[in-house]
C-alpha cells in the first residue's frame, strides 16, 4: 500500500463457508461439515418420509455439506470413514439398518436392488473432479483460477478394485444368487423404487432377503447359539427364511392364506378399473361373490 503494509490477519475468518487464514483451516472444516451431515442425517431419519425419499434427501439436502467443501478441503482417508460410521450408526439407530447386515447394498442403485445411497467417497471425487475441470476451462482466461490449478489438490482416493461385490459374500450371496437365475430384475426390484414402505421396513426385508434373520437354521449352523435347527411351529423342517415365507405348514393355514387374498385383491382391483366394475371402496373389504357388468364378469 502507498503508506504502509497490509496488516497480517490475525484471527480466522470465513469465506464462502470456508474457514481460513493464511491457510485453509482444513481440520477445523472437516469436522464441521461432518456434524453438520450427522445433524442433518438424524433430521431425515426421524422424518415421516417414506424409505425412498429418505434416501433421496439425505443424498442432496444431508450430503451437501460434504459436497460444499469437497474440491476445496481435502478429505483425508479417515475423515470419509468416520462419515461411514456415523452413517451406518444412525441407520441403525434409527432402525433404518439391520445390524446384522453386510452394507454394500446400501450404495447401490435402487433399480439394481440397493437402498440408493450416494457414496460419500464418490461424491467427494466428482465434486473435486468437476472443480479441477471448470478451473481448467477457465484458467486461460483468469490468472487466479490458473494459480489454483497448479496448486490443484490431488486427493488420495480408494482404487476402484473395491468394487461392490455384496453378491459374492457366502451369506449375503444367497439371495443374490438364487435371484439371478434368469428373474426380471427390473421387476424384481420395483418395490424399491414404486414401493411406499418405510426404512424400517425396507431394511427388514432386506435383512431376510440377505438370509441374516435370526431363525434356528442361522442359529444353529452359523451363531452355534442352539441345538436344534427346526422350525419353531410345525418342528417338521429346518427353520430356513424360505421356509418361513412358503414352506410352514403351520402358517399355510392362516398366514398364507391371508398374503394370498391380499395379493389376489391387488389384481381384482386391477381387472376391476379395467373393464369399469365397481370395486369396493377399500382395499381390505372383502368383495362381492359375483361382479360383472356388460363387459366382464368376475367370479
Ligand atoms: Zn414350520
Amino acid at each position: 500500500m502507498p503508506n504502509g503494509t497490509i496488516k497480517d490477519i490475525e484471527e480466522r475468518y470465513k469465506y464462502l463457508g470456508i474457514m481460513q487464514s493464511n491457510i485453509n483451516h482444513e481440520a477445523e472444516v472437516r469436522h464441521k461439515a461432518i456434524t453438520e451431515y450427522k445433524k442433518l442425517l438424524h433430521q431425515v431419519l426421524c422424518s415421516q418420509l417414506n424409505a425412498r425419499n429418505q434416501v433421496m434427501a439425505i443424498n442432496t439436502y444431508a450430503l451437501f455439506v460434504i459436497r460444499y467443501t469437497a474440491g476445496i478441503i481435502k478429505w483425508t482417508e479417515e475423515a470419509i470413514k468416520e462419515t461411514y460410521t456415523a452413517t451406518r450408526k444412525l441407520l441403525t439407530v434409527h432402525g433404518a439398518l439391520h445390524p446384522k447386515s453386510d452394507t454394500t447394498r446400501l450404495y447401490l442403485d435402487r433399480k439394481d436392488g440397493g437402498r440408493g445411497f450416494k457414496d460419500v467417497q464418490q461424491t467427494v471425487k466428482e465434486e473435486a473432479q468437476n472443480i479441477k475441470a471448470y478451473a481448467a476451462s477457465m484458467a486461460t482466461s483468469d490468472k487466479l483460477l490458473a494459480e489454483f490449478q497448479l496448486s490443484a489438490l490431488t486427493m488420495e482416493l480408494r482404487p476402484d478394485d473395491e468394487e461392490l461385490d455384496w453378491h459374492m459374500k457366502p451369506l449375503h450371496g444367497v439371495y443374490y444368487r438364487q435371484i439371478f437365475k434368469g428373474d426380471d430384475l427390473h421387476q424384481t426390484y420395483m418395490w424399491l423404487n414404486k414401493g411406499n414402505l418405510t426404512a424400517n421396513t425396507e431394511s427388514l426385508i432386506m435383512a431376510a432377503q440377505k438370509q441374516v434373520l435370526p431363525t434356528r437354521q442361522l442359529q444353529t449352523k452359523i451363531y452355534h447359539t442352539r441345538d436344534y435347527p427346526r422350525c419353531r411351529l410345525c418342528k417338521d423342517a429346518p427353520e430356513t427364511m424360505q421356509h418361513i415365507i412358503s414352506g410352514c405348514k403351520q402358517l399355510a393355514r392362516n398366514a398364507y392364506t391371508k398374503r394370498h387374498n391380499r395379493v389376489a385383491g391387488v389384481v381384482y382391483r386391477s381387472l376391476c378399473d379395467e373393464y369399469g366394475l365397481n370395486k369396493p371402496q377399500h382395499w381390505w373389504e372383502a368383495p362381492g361373490k359375483v361382479n360383472e357388468n356388460d363387459r366382464a364378469t368376475i367370479l
